[in-house]
């Protein structure tokens, strides 16, 4: 019996998909060459709030102005949506061709997977030339955009614990991609207006970094959602 196994009669009240995702995550997915591939057409790892990869393995080579040419994630049949944090000490992996694909735990077929393509949106431009992917990202039907690409709390040691924002604004620069801090409201505006057209979206989240002071924070935010969000 394999430790998937284990989990699926440990947790056997719990959907299958539930399980799979939750070990997936926990173990990551090997970097193997079809996801390089994946990558130029689905969603890619944007890296807009946190890089969820356990392991540094990209290059500037996979890198854009918006994001790394690897998929951020994928669908089971149920329509369970999954994060891929990269690992290349992990048991699970991706096999197929033609936009069939299948998980692999080992040498054992566990799951077909499904990739999104990747929104015409992303690779559209605000009126200030800003890439639209670097404003915003669709994550299963949810757009989310990073108001601030920064935490102050970094600066005075209280960082929440699980947070790795400011090392993700830091390693995405170092790779080439556009991590402005704040962005104009107006980016905002016309991605939203663009992204919310697609009929794949059907709710927004506005997230990012903080300022320790509250009320500069909470104007920020204000700001970023006044006159639009009422309309998704
Ligand atoms: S306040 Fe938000 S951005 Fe700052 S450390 Fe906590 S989770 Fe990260």
């Amino acid at each position: 019996m394999n430790h998937l196994e284990e989990l699926l009669n440990k947790f056997s009240e719990i959907p299958r998909s539930i399980v799979l995702k939750a070990d997936l995550l926990r173990k990551g997915i090997k970097l193997t060459p079809i996801l390089k591939e994946i990558g130029t057409w689905s969603r890619p790892q944007t890296h807009g709030v946190f890089e969820l990869d356990h392991q540094d393995l990209h290059t500037k080579d996979d890198a854009t102005e918006g994001w790394v040419t690897i998929p951020c994630e994928c669908a089971f049949p149920d329509g369970t949506n999954t994060m891929l944090p990269l690992d290349n000490k992990s048991p699970y992996e991706i096999t197929g061709e033609d936009r069939k694909y299948m998980l692999y735990l080992g040498e054992n077929p566990i799951e077909e997977v499904i990739f999104p393509s990747r929104p015409r949106w992303y690779t559209k431009r605000t009126s200030h030339g800003t890439l639209m992917g670097t404003v915003a990202r669709q994550c299963g039907d949810c757009i989310s955009a990073t108001v601030l690409n920064h935490c102050e709390y970094f600066n005075t040691g209280d960082a929440c614990t699980f947070c790795c924002m400011n090392p993700t604004t830091d390693r995405s620069r170092e790779l080439g991609m556009d991590r402005t801090i704040g962005r104009n409201i107006d980016d905002f505006i016309e991605t939203y207006t663009e992204a919310s057209a697609s009929k794949e979206t059907c709710h927004l989240t506005l997230t990012g970094g903080g300022f320790t002071n509250r009320k500069k924070e909470a104007d920020l935010y204000i700001a970023s959602s006044r006159n639009r969000v009422g309309e998704f």
